[in-house]
């Protein structure tokens, strides 16, 4: 547990329910090229599970009736505090109700649905953007 906050410090990224795995190696990242001709590059990936306990549907809102239901999987783009491309391979958690039907995928605070780009990442391409026009200005 120690470790996941150490990681989700150097990463820049607050929630609790991502919890960071390790290789076979016992390595907490690995490097791996991602693009294809001109815009294939070196990227640093850390790969970690989203889960947590749900006690109420999303939908019906029952109590006690959803179970996990698998995972999915997506590749989260992150600024860290190397100069590398940084991304994160998170398998978020799949949630099934018993009473309705119901399916839906574990959240985070740290990224908004359907969107690969952590909320971080963005307030920092903003601040840049700002400093580059206020430069440009002078
Ligand atoms: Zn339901």
């Amino acid at each position: 547990m120690s470790q996941d906050n150490c990681i989700l410090r150097e990463l820049n990224l607050k929630d609790k329910n991502i919890h960071f795995t390790d290789n076979e190696a016992g390595e907490w990242n690995y490097f791996d090229y991602r693009g294809r001709g001109d815009k294939r590059h070196k990227c640093l990936i850390y790969t970690a599970n989203l889960t947590y306990s749900v006690s109420r549907c999303s939908d019906c809102g029952f109590r006690d009736c959803v179970e996990h239901w698998g995972w999915t999987s997506t590749e989260m783009r992150l600024t860290g505090t190397s100069l590398w491309d940084v991304r994160l391979a998170l398998r978020k958690q799949r949630f099934h109700c018993k009473n309705c039907g119901n399916t839906f995928t574990a959240a985070s605070s740290d990224f908004k649905k359907n969107c690969q780009i952590s909320r971080n990442t963005k307030v920092i391409v903003k601040q840049n953007l700002n400093e580059d026009m206020m430069t440009e200005k002078l």
